[in-house]
């Protein structure tokens, strides 16, 4: 088995990851850092990132003070609000960043860097380069990447097991999906960047990549995962694909409607309307389906409401959205400009994520940092959003912890003392997962990973969605623990070992099985509604039993559940209103 060293590993080329290998290089030129994808690296989610980047550029009417309040009352305040204030500190120099490494930035008079309105903020803070912000960010830091001298990619390695030898992380066991060849990524720091877990839903945004292996691998070893319960929502996936028509098309102007052409948002949020805060524009698209006010997609038998472009000037659609127009006319036929768009709530963001500090340090349950350990971007928990995401805050997110955390791991890669590990351990947990792998392939089960995840998906679309209800999610753990039970007689029908995607694919499903568990167990207790967890029996936020994060983490064959207080510095928890 090959052992390929570097001073420090990424896991994950998306934003978060990227960010955190330049920042890492730009500290020193002599650390050698290596990127594992599964994918190749420009293919990694991040490109699909639409509507922008928050980040106040130009305070006035607005301030990072107001930025922050506003993603502490958006995340019903459960975010830490010290991580909060970072964020808002730090993120208008992360837009700045990008502009000098090359994004394309919708520029207005004088050449300022436009800012357009996402739900939940007091003023328009979201800068963006077109409906398309993703791709040109990852386009700008791969360039930068390649010109590193001193970051290596490894595409489509897929990594299956994080290397912790005596309380200390020492990097990763993957394996290279074009040959199967098993490699050893041993480093002094690893950072975990591998991306959330929607696709434990199937009506989803989200790319058939994002599994969450980081976050499930961190969990296998005991590291606690907080705030799993709170999956976002997203108010407007395109029916009956789940394709995201972005915030963006709300925050220049488009409108909900339903069935009978009334903008029901004016009783749910009559001051926001349709720019209220993900979570509540979702329960009020559901809200009015169940009352019947509803439409129905005649294939799939979906039920939703419209978005209405109809309204708007021609030339916002094509200058400032042409990527909702380009999916409406080539998935369904529909000019925007003519027709309003049939939507409905999607599974679109993990607000929950491997355990950390403020600075991105990964956290074990007794509160202590595992040695050498960061998890940031969508698989990190600081946490920043809390039980709710606005809109665009998580893109400001991957940029500012992934400098932190760059910097941070460069910094202990720096002032490393002994060796990384003693080599015969790390051999030993190494074989064991490549006997695990043996295993997996050459067994002779009778179910088939994909059956099991499209089992998965339904489930969890079915009973772990917008509103929830304590029948509801018995059901849903009751048939997880039943799939994890059959995912044991398993088998692959790819015995080779060059591109083994059905290999890849059962790992994939075993991670979503373990992430869809710790989703079900974290919200059971959560007996109030918050954010994104609505409580069909609880409707109300208790602040007094539930101002608190949840941790899930693994104990021998189960897991315990345990509880930590909310960092609260300047804003009081008070009642939303929109
Ligand atoms: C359609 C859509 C639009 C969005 N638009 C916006 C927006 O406009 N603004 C905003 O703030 N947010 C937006 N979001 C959210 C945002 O895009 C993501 O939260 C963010 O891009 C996540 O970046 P990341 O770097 O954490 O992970 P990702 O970009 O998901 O990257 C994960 C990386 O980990 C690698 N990886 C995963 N598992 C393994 C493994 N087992 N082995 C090796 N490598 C692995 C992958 O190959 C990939 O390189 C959007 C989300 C969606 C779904």
């Amino acid at each position: 088995m090959e052992i390929l060293d570097s001073d420090i590993l990424i896991l994950g080329t998306g934003i978060a990851g990227f960010t955190s290998a330049l920042h890492a290089s730009e500290a020193s030129g002599k650390l050698r850092i290596s990127m594992i994808s599964k994918l190749h690296a420009m293919r990694s989610h991040s490109v699909a990132a639409e509507g922008g980047i928050s980040g106040v550029l130009y305070p006035g009417t607005d301030s990072k003070e107001i930025h922050a309040y506003d993603t502490v009352k958006g995340s019903d305040y459960l975010a830490d609000q010290d991580a909060v204030e970072l964020l808002a500190e730090n993120a208008p120099s992360e837009i700045k960043f990008f502009d000098h490494i090359g994004v394309p930035w919708n520029r207005g008079d004088g050449g300022k860097i436009q800012q357009r309105p996402f739900g939940g903020m007091s003023s328009p803070r979201t800068a963006f380069a077109a409906d398309k912000t993703g791709f040109f960010m990852m386009r700008a830091l791969y360039d930068e990447a390649l010109s590193r001298e001193n970051i290596g990619i490894f595409h489509e390695h897929f990594a299956t097991k994080l290397l912790i030898i005596n309380g200390k992380s020492i990097g990763a066991f993957a394996f290279d999906i074009a040959t199967g060849e098993e490699k050893i990524f041993r480093a002094k720091a690893c950072i975990i960047a591998t991306g959330g877990a929607s696709r434990t839903f199937g009506f989803t945004t989200t790319s058939y990549s994002t599994t969450g292996d980081g976050t499930a691998m961190a969990y296998r070893e005991g590291i606690p995962l907080k705030n799993m319960e709170f999956v976002q929502f997203h108010p407007t996936g395109l029916v009956p694909s789940g394709i995201l028509i972005t915030e963006a098309a709300r925050g220049e102007g488009a409108y909900l409607i339903n069935a009978k052409g009334e903008r029901f948002m004016a009783d749910y949020a009559k001051s926001k309307m349709e720019l209220a805060p993900r979570d509540i524009v979702s329960r009020a698209i559901i809200t009015e389906i169940n009352k019947g006010n509803g439409l129905k997609e005649e294939d799939s038998g979906m039920e939703h409401v419209l978005l209405d472009l109809r309204h708007l000037d021609k030339n916002v659609i094509n200058v400032k959205l042409p990527m909702v127009k380009e999916l409406t006319m080539k998935m369904l036929d529909l000019d925007p400009s003519k027709e309003p768009i049939p939507v409905r709530p999607v599974a679109h963001f993990t607000m929950g994520g491997i355990h950390t500090d403020i600075n991105g340090r990964i956290l074990m349950a007794d509160g202590k940092p595992l040695a050498g350990a960061w998890a940031i971007g969508e698989a990190g928990c600081v946490s920043v959003h809390g039980a709710n995401r606005l809109g665009s805050n998580s893109l400001s997110q991957c940029s500012v912890w992934g400098r932190l955390a760059g910097k941070a791991a460069a910094d202990y890669a720096l002032h490393y003392n002994g060796n990384i590990a003693d080599e015969r351990s790390m051999m030993d947990v190494a074989s064991a997962e490549s006997a695990r792998i043996s295993s997996m392939l050459s067994s002779k089960g009778t179910k088939t990973p994909y059956d099991i995840r499209e089992r998965l998906c339904a489930e969890m679309d079915k009973n772990m969605y917008v509103f929830r209800t304590s029948e509801g999610m018995a059901a849903a753990e009751k048939a997880v623990l039943g799939l994890m039970r059959e995912f044991k007689d398993i088998y692959i029908e790819d015995k080779g070992s060059v591109y083994n995607t059905n290999l890849r694919d059962a790992f994939e499903t075993e991670n979503l099985l373990t992430l869809a568990y710790a989703i079900i167990v974290s919200a059971k207790p959560r007996l109030e509604s918050r954010g994104a967890h609505a409580m069909v029996e609880y409707p109300k936020r208790d602040d007094s039993n539930w101002l608190k994060h949840t941790l899930v983490y693994r104990q021998g064959e189960g897991y315990a559940i345990s509880y930590i207080p909310v960092k609260i510095t300047r804003w009081k928890p008070e009642e939303r209103r929109y």
